[in-house]
């Protein structure tokens, strides 16, 4: 029997048969415009791990239209070398390849090339933070032909298929929206002229490609307020496919929207609804071309169960492919738990590709450094090595070393590998980093890694005679100079009142590894010094445990209504308010809420929590902490925080207890991680570091 059934059907884009339902969805990578082999490595090697057919990041049209400097121009000479190279690649790895046709608008980066971004209207963008210049007529037909002019190239430079980039708010959608088309000409004003632009690109490109594959990726739902109904985004896509698509890849929410899209706590497939009100239009309009959904799928699994709902024809995964090259060989051979899983973080995709870091993954630092890290290097003598700490640091260190041929013993005083990851793992939202602790425990246990486990290494004799030892024994929680701050992480309810020297009775003061190990025993009043993204996630979690409201798989959405009593059930709406049953207080001296978070997450959690009832303060000087909770001065005035738990959650410090030992031995030995440094240490330094030191171990 076949698995996955429903991916293995047979399935056609025009003249393009596909050899699976699961596309690779585009990704701007930030390494387009780079000169070595890094861009062709990286899609060659998804090509080799089956990925289908792959959509490129956005390639733009024209220089008002890129997103950065770092975007490819499909129509300048100097970079269609590049692209061959990319082209006949994919296509020796027995992969295809679509290019993204692209541009930005008024999300377009002036800064790039001096040109002030164009737009159908002068409307000032939040996330570009310009108003562009309304585009004139001739503006528009230029433009026009910048797409047409772009799809030939493509398909000259041997692309299997065109994708027209009309989604996520840039300038097709732009185009499309009442928000930012404020025309009052043949190509704004009613619904019919904002579809003008949208269909005249796609027109002209299918006049230029001829009969090759046209996708065209438009947006199911823009989420921003005033923008297009559901009719009118049905209504679009009938419109394309007369136009001349050949499929319609269907994307959710723009870059200026308040509602979270793509961020770990909106739930898997939330979104796949949206593109099922767009295939049910096009099958009323007697359409049948492939209708793809996309957004928070992150399984082969789950693929397959979107495609046997019937609700599209194809699921596009884009970071899953980051996080695991070989996502579809993988689960498709019956390897599924071996697969790296995507976690939904965004802190080193999608956050890179806002600025100028190359894109990577977090739980792959090999995403975007292929060539540099070849997928396996051999020991010219195979070494052993300890390493201490199975954090992401070790982890990924175990991994790589023995990647790379080396006999690798992993030891950790926890009963499982993981790390700060098996808290996170509680955090709603966070389940899926779970799914990273289950991938490197199967892949370390292939590579044949050895587990010391329920092992504190406290004497380096424990370790035997390794060649190297590598510390990665991560971090110990900072502690706070307030009075009556002490400690007391022995209680474990809150009515396990202390008295202090004064002979009062104090409020339970813990660390935040003990709130997260019995979340069950923290009170109803909770204070929480420190406001990193160690103390939001901690508030996130009390919240949603006192609630029972848990993130979950989505219920179903079928329209506008739904949509709002669902973003509303996980707090994702904007302005939104709960009656929280738990009283919770975030604080921080400076700084703000969540800093230290990844850009595009920590402003939705920060929302999620203060729509949960959480209390936010910053500026805050810390008194004391007495039997009535925490003193603090802030508003230039002294406050109390009534609380019966207080949680110090104010950073951490490096924890390395062996390298002192390791040193006067003469055994060498190497830290990394937060047993280095703290100090900007987080887990995507983390990762790397594990990487380049392990991989640097087993080849010397
Ligand atoms: Fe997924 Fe995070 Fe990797 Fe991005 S960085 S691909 S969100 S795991």
């Amino acid at each position: 029997m076949v698995a996955f059934p429903q991916l293995h059907a047979p399935i056609a884009i025009g003249t393009l048969l596909l050899p699976h339902r699961v596309l690779m969805g585009s990704m701007h990578l930030n390494l387009e415009t780079t000169e070595g082999p890094e861009l062709a490595a990286f899609y060659v090697e998804r090509a080799r791990g089956g990925a289908g057919l792959m959509v490129t990041g956005g390639a733009a049209v024209s220089r008002a239209g890129a997103g950065g400097a770092g975007y490819a121009l499909i129509n300048e000479p100097e970079h269609w070398d590049r692209w061959r190279r990319v082209v006949d690649g994919v296509h020796d790895a027995g992969g295809l390849i679509a290019l993204q046709l692209f541009h930005a608008g008024r999300y377009a980066d002036e800064a790039a090339f001096g040109i002030r971004p164009l737009a159908p209207s002068a409307v000032y963008s939040t996330y570009s933070k310009c108003t562009p210049q309304p585009m004139t007529a001739t503006q528009i037909a230029a433009t026009i032909a910048d797409f047409a002019a772009g799809g030939a190239k493509a398909i000259e430079l041997g692309f299997d298929a065109v994708e027209i980039m009309g989604s996520e708010g840039y300038l097709i959608n732009q185009f499309a929206s009442p928000v930012t088309n404020q025309r009052e000409d043949e190509w704004g004003g009613d619904s019919d002229r904002r579809r003008a632009f949208p269909t005249a690109v796609t027109t002209a490109v299918r006049l230029t490609i001829g009969s090759a594959p046209l996708l065209v990726r438009m947006s199911g739902a823009d989420l921003v307020p005033g923008s297009s109904s559901g009719r009118e985004v049905n209504a679009l896509a009938v419109a394309h496919v007369s136009a001349g698509a050949d499929a319609i890849d269907v994307g959710i929410g723009w870059h200026e929207s308040r509602v979270p899209t793509t961020q770990s706590l909106v739930p898997h497939g939330a979104w796949i609804d949206f593109a099922a009100g767009v295939k049910a239009a096009l099958r009323d309009a007697g359409s049948s071309v492939p209708v793809i959904g996309s957004n928070r799928v992150n399984s082969i699994s789950q693929a397959e169960r979107i495609v046997a709902s019937g609700k599209v024809d194809l699921v596009s995964m884009a970071r899953p492919f980051l996080a695991d090259p070989f996502i579809v060989s993988k689960s498709f051979s019956g390897d599924a738990q071996l697969v790296n899983t995507c976690i939904g973080c965004n802190e080193a995709c999608i956050d890179h590709s806002l600025g100028i870091k190359p894109v990577s993954c977090l739980v792959n630092p090999r995403a975007g450094r292929e060539s540099q890290f070849p997928l396996r290097t051999r020991a010219v003598t195979p070494r052993t090595v300890a390493v201490v700490g199975a954090g992401p640091a070790g982890m990924e260190a175990a991994r790589a070393l023995a990647a790379g041929g080396a006999r690798v013993a992993l030891w950790d005083s926890g009963q499982r590998i993981g790390g700060q990851f098996l808290m996170a793992g509680m955090v709603p939202g966070k389940a899926d980093f779970l799914e990273t602790v289950r991938y490197f425990e199967n892949e370390l246990a292939r590579l044949g890694v050895q587990f010391r486990l329920g092992n504190a290494v406290t004497d380096i004799a424990q370790l035997g005679h390794p060649h190297h030892v590598v510390l990665a024994t991560g971090v110990l929680p900072r502690t706070v100079t307030v009075p009556g701050a002490a400690l007391n992480n022995a209680f474990t309810t809150p009515g396990d009142d202390r008295v202090s020297s004064a002979g009062t009775t104090l409020p339970r003061v813990i660390d935040y590894p003990h709130a997260f190990a019995d979340v069950s025993s923290i009170g109803e009043r909770v204070a929480i010094i420190g406001a990193g993204g160690i103390a939001v996630d901690l508030a996130h979690l009390l919240v949603e445990v006192t609630s029972g409201s848990c993130l979950g798989e989505p219920a179903p959405l079928s329209g506008r209504a739904s949509l709002d009593r669902f973003l509303v059930a996980h707090h994702l709406a904007e302005g939104t308010q709960a009656s929280p049953v738990r009283q919770i207080t975030v604080m921080r001296r400076t700084g703000s809420i969540g800093a230290g978070m990844g850009i595009t997450t920590r402003w939705a959690v920060v929302q999620a929590i203060r729509a949960a009832g959480v209390r936010t303060l910053t500026d805050v000087r810390y008194d004391r902490i007495d039997q009535r909770g925490v003193w603090i001065e802030h508003d230039g005035r002294e406050q109390l925080i009534e609380a019966d738990t207080v949680v110090i959650a104010a950073g951490q410090v490096p924890n390395d207890p062996l390298s002192a030992q390791l040193a006067a031995s003469g055994i060498a030995h190497t830290v990394i991680g937060g047993a280095l440094h703290t100090a900007g240490m987080n887990a995507v330094a983390a990762f790397e570091q594990g990487l380049r030191v392990g991989t640097a171990l087993a080849t010397t």
